[in-house]
């Protein structure tokens, strides 16, 4: 029993589990981190990281029949022959879905944080002002204040590139160089602005080294040389993932024991002692079942299976979950509304091409219902679009043979336009994940079951959005304007959160302003499942930075001897 005790656990190796061990180890702390997937070692285990195209079997696509056999993860826009590694295949890990929801899943050490396209904004103070200022979910218990200096420190450490724009909807952070526009994008952004006195268009920030400073060279990272090959794992550590940074990090203090193929079932709560001791283990390929101990324990499964493991863990004082006396775990799931797109044509500016590659795109941050409540649907969205040529064969007009066609196809297309939407969804109690009293999986724990879904807000927004990007883009110059709403399923975003929300009332909420359970202090959630609102930014650079605060009270309270 000895091996199995440690000062701290950590469930989960992906973007907030890689901060919390990073945190914990470094302050000293013993920390044991269970994953359930298989270990990826940085640099040794991304085998696809330098392959060419035609080194690939299908030149990259994926096989209609594993599509086919996976209809989930295949709707995902970066899975392919490349990437399929890092994915869950829907067959091997089963879930119920009430309502569509398209769960997109990595299981492995670094999870989805080799998969994560990286772009990273801060929130500001009228995302975390939203919910008490219009009246949904519950007030927020902290505030851009709170966490602007843990911002601060997650950016300096993961490097995260960006220009200082100055807009109080989007703070500025801790920048290394921007990546630049391109020539039609910044003609868009000349038009776009002058048009619109409230719509700004900025490059997007991302989590990118364009310029390593000391301390990420002492992490072993290079400057990204923006292959854009970056689901593959990156061979330079050009982009922030667990694997290149935060694990191996934590590796170094010596205080890590990283445990791959560990499946936590459930916490263990100790009635007598009022607190959680532990986590019940299924080993992921012995299937044998084992118990680890330690002072605190960190939660960072990722939303959805943070939501399932508190729900699992059950006891005579929690029989609905851990820490779930007012019913609420499990409720309030809210996401990302993706669903809305354009695309255009550009004329002009054919004597100009880019070149290289570039791992962000403009972006223009959230312009509806900034200051005050002024559309007939809460909050707003984040715009994300991009310029590019398209490929030399569009020059081709089917009937082109010899010297016509190799003159035609060697010079790069017109351009083009597209845009895509980033909307605020509004947390509710009827979207919710709650396990089945049938269905388990292979390692013996209840299946989830889904329960999401739009509602008449996400259409109005939508709605605002389509009309609003195709104005913006008549502004702008663009031509051949189409609109196009996906219909996706929730999910499909990639950013789930919420269930097991923060608050100051442990009446509705889950979690305290420093990501303890109100009802067991020594447990802390400090992934998206802690989510009051979603904001209309991307979340995974919120997810740190309210990691890294909360392991620092942590440490601090274990100090004290409160934990
Ligand atoms: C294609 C794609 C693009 C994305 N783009 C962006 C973006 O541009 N910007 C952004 O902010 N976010 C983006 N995201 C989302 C981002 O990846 C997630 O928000 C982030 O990874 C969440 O971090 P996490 O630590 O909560 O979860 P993860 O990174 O998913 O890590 C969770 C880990 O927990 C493990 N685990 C799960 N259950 C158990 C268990 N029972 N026992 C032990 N271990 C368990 C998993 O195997 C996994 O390794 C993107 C995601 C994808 C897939």
């Amino acid at each position: 029993m000895a091996k199995n005790i440690f000062d701290a656990i950590v469930i989960g190796s992906g973007i907030s589990g890689g901060w919390a061990a990073k945190e914990l180890c470094e302050h000293g702390l013993k920390t044991l981190v269970l994953e359930r997937g298989k270990d990826v070692v940085h640099l040794k285990d991304y085998p696809t990281a330098t392959k060419n195209p035609w080194d690939f079997t299908h030149r990259g696509t994926m096989p209609y029949e594993v599509e086919k056999a996976n209809p989930v993860v295949a709707r995902c826009y970066a899975f392919n022959e490349a990437t399929q590694h890092f994915f869950v295949k829907d067959t091997e890990h089963p879930y119920i879905q009430e309502k569509p929801f398209d769960w997109i899943r990595g299981y492995q050490v670094g999870g989805k944080s080799l998969l994560w396209a990286r772009q990273t904004q801060r929130w500001g103070h009228y995302d975390f002002e939203g919910p008490a200022r219009d009246g949904f979910a519950i007030d927020w218990p902290i505030r851009y204040k709170d966490l602007a200096p843990w911002y601060s420190y997650v950016e300096k450490f993961a490097g995260i590139s960006g220009n200082k724009d100055g807009l109080d909807t989007l703070p500025d952070g801790e920048f290394l160089p921007p990546w630049e526009l391109n020539c039609v994008e910044k003609e868009m952004q000349r038009k776009i602005m002058s048009g619109y006195k409230d719509r700004h268009v900025i490059i997007g920030r991302c989590a990118h080294l364009t310029k390593p400073q000391e301390i990420h060279i002492q992490q072993g990272r290079t400057q990204c040389r923006a292959r854009t090959m970056c689901d593959r794992g990156c061979p330079f550590g050009g982009y922030f993932s667990s694997n290149s940074s935060t694990i191996p990090w934590a590796q170094k203090t010596g205080n890590l024991t990283l445990q791959p193929d560990s499946v936590v079932h459930s916490v263990i709560y100790n009635e007598g002692l009022g607190k959680a001791t532990g986590v019940r283990v299924i080993d992921a390929k012995t299937k044998k079942a084992s118990e680890y101990y330690a002072k605190i324990i960190f939660i960072n499964a990722a939303c959805l299976n943070t939501n399932l493991i508190l729900l699992n863990s059950t006891s005579n004082r929690f029989s609905n979950g851990l820490g779930n006396d007012n019913g609420l775990l499990g409720k309030y799931i809210a996401f990302h509304n993706y669903r809305g797109t354009l695309f255009a044509g550009y004329d002009g500016h054919e004597d100009k091409y880019y070149y290289g590659r570039r791992p962000t795109q403009p972006m223009m941050p959230n312009f509806r219902n900034v200051q005050k409540q002024e559309m007939d649907f809460l909050r707003g969205y984040t715009v994300h679009f991009s310029a590019g040529r398209y490929a030399p064969e569009s020059n081709v007009d089917g009937d082109q043979i010899g010297g016509v066609y190799k003159d035609a196809i060697c010079e790069p297309g017109g351009w083009y336009v597209s845009m895509m939407m980033q909307g605020e969804t509004i947390p509710k109690e009827s979207n919710h994940v709650r396990l089945s009293s049938d269905k388990k999986d292979e390692w013996g724990i209840p299946q989830l079951i889904t329960s999401v879904g739009y509602d008449e807000n996400d259409e109005r927004l939508l709605k605002d959005f389509l009309s609003q990007g195709e104005e913006m883009l008549s502004t702008a110059g663009c031509i051949n304007i189409s609109k196009r709403d996906s219909k996706q399923a929730p999910g499909l975003d990639i950013h789930e959160m919420g269930g097991v929300r923060m608050g100051n009332d442990p009446k509705t909420s889950l979690l305290n302003k420093w990501n303890q359970m109100h009802a067991c202090k020594n447990v802390f959630v400090t992934d998206g499942a802690c989510m009051v609102s979603t904001a209309t930014q991307n979340p995974s650079l919120t997810f740190m930075a309210i990691t890294a605060r909360a392991a620092d009270h942590a440490v601090s309270e274990l100090k004290k001897g409160n934990l």
